[in-house]
């Protein structure tokens, strides 16, 4: 039976309204500590005070005064800054850089985090024997997708992200000159599945990424093939550059400016709606009624995770491949995969846009010549598709 266009409006609502919800509540019975310490209280310091001192009028304990200034002897303490040989501003700035790092930590709740990455471990091993097998059904995907937002982002929350990873530590590092050793770590999981499987953990397990997805999957017939509303596959060219430019402006405000401008349209607060602003309201609404018709705009438009990955996909293990013995070029797969990606995979173009490992390219070929495997790829005969030319290079829209 074919969706009708009210239905799909219906449901669109529904998903983004009860994802807010959700989160609100999920947010309240489980993420408390969610809510981030602030530490912007400005330090009362002057060079005649001593370090015990500081202490007691700023009300910061010894111990972190002392990991600050690199205190070993606690006959220290009775010194003032002078004999110290520091300045009341380098002073300042090495508290500061100990107190965020301390709040950063106190932030994060640790048990939660190590139960997200378990859950995302053992998830990804289950889509990645999926798709291998091919059997990412269309009506597998939409509840493989509900479950990876809901799961991931509900009920997890919004942080660690794999975007995160990125934009807090340049952040972390710009504004108070603080390097979160987890978070690095985490950054290294996400891209250690970049090397493994293409972009299998934007795919499938980033919440945000997973409700653009599942919100784009609404607006598809039945086969999971074109959209019922119209839906367009925009430029690589054009993504990827908007996507380059915002990356720079991002470090170069972060470090010129000390703020982040992903901040206050930051997507992931969809799951952690107590820090949405009316901007970011607004931000992401846009990019959640622009998923119905362009796949996954935040991705290929904004996100540095992506921007990242796609690098990182380049060296990837397992990827889509093509048995061309057995494609007929009758091109199914690239007319239903939802970007430019698989047009560009098929033909071998040079430059290759973000494959998701969504597997919808796999269901779509009526010979099952496409796989998700290792190993080298075959290389493309010639005249195979002669008569038509790849086009995501070209700046055009392409329903
Ligand atoms: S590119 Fe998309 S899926 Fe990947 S981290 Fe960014 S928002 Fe998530
Ligand atoms: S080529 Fe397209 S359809 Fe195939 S897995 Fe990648 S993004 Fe999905």
């Amino acid at each position: 039976m074919e969706k009708s266009k009210f239905g799909i409006i219906a449901s669109f609502i529904s998903v983004v309204a009860l994802t807010v919800l959700l989160s609100l509540l999920t947010t309240d019975l489980l993420r408390n500590s969610e809510m981030s310490k602030e530490t912007n209280k400005p330090l009362s310091i002057n060079a005649t005070m001593t370090i015990a001192e500081i202490a007691e009028n700023n009300g910061i304990k010894v111990s972190s005064l002392k990991e600050a200034l690199l205190i070993r002897d606690d006959k220290d303490l009775t010194k003032t800054i002078i004999e110290m040989n520091l300045s009341e501003e380098s002073t300042k700035a090495m508290i500061t850089k100990t107190l965020n790092f301390e709040a950063e930590e106190a932030s994060k709740n640790f048990k939660l985090i190590f139960a997200k990455f378990i859950s995302w471990i053992a998830f990804l091993v289950l889509i990645f024997r999926l798709i291998r097998k091919g059997k990412v059904t269309t009506k597998a995907r939409k509840y493989l997708l509900l479950g990876s937002f809901l799961l991931f982002g509900v009920m997890f929350g919004s942080d660690p992200n794999s975007m995160s990873t990125i934009t807090d530590m340049v952040t972390g590092y710009a504004v108070n000159g603080i390097f979160f050793p987890p978070r690095f770590i985490a950054l290294i999981i996400f891209l250690f599945f970049g090397f493994l499987a293409n972009k299998i953990f934007c795919g499938w397990a980033c919440p945000f990424g997973a409700l653009q997805d599942f919100i784009l999957r609404l607006n598809r017939d039945s086969k999971d093939r074109k959209g019922v509303f119209p839906q367009y596959k925009v430029s690589f060219a054009l993504s990827n550059t908007v996507r380059i430019l915002f990356f720079v402006v991002f470090v170069l405000v972060a470090f010129l400016w000390g703020t982040s401008i992903i901040e206050v349209i930051n997507p992931f607060n969809t799951f952690n709606p107590a820090k949405l602003t009316y901007t970011g309201i607004s931000f992401i609404l846009i990019m959640l009624i622009a998923s119905l018709f362009i796949y996954r705009p935040w991705c290929h438009f904004f996100c540095p995770f992506g921007l990242v990955g796609w690098i990182v996909e380049k060296f990837s293990r397992f990827k889509i491949k093509v048995n061309y013995s057995s494609c007929v070029a009758c091109e199914e797969c690239a007319k239903a995969c939802p970007s430019q990606a698989m047009t560009a995979i098929l033909k071998q173009d040079q430059v290759i846009p973000d494959c998701f490992a969504c597997g919808t390219c796999i269901n779509a070929c009526p010979t099952k010549s496409i796989t998700f495997a290792s190993g080298k790829t075959e290389e493309v005969p010639k005249d195979k598709f002669i008569k038509k030319k790849s086009a995501h290079w070209n700046s055009k829209l392409s329903i």
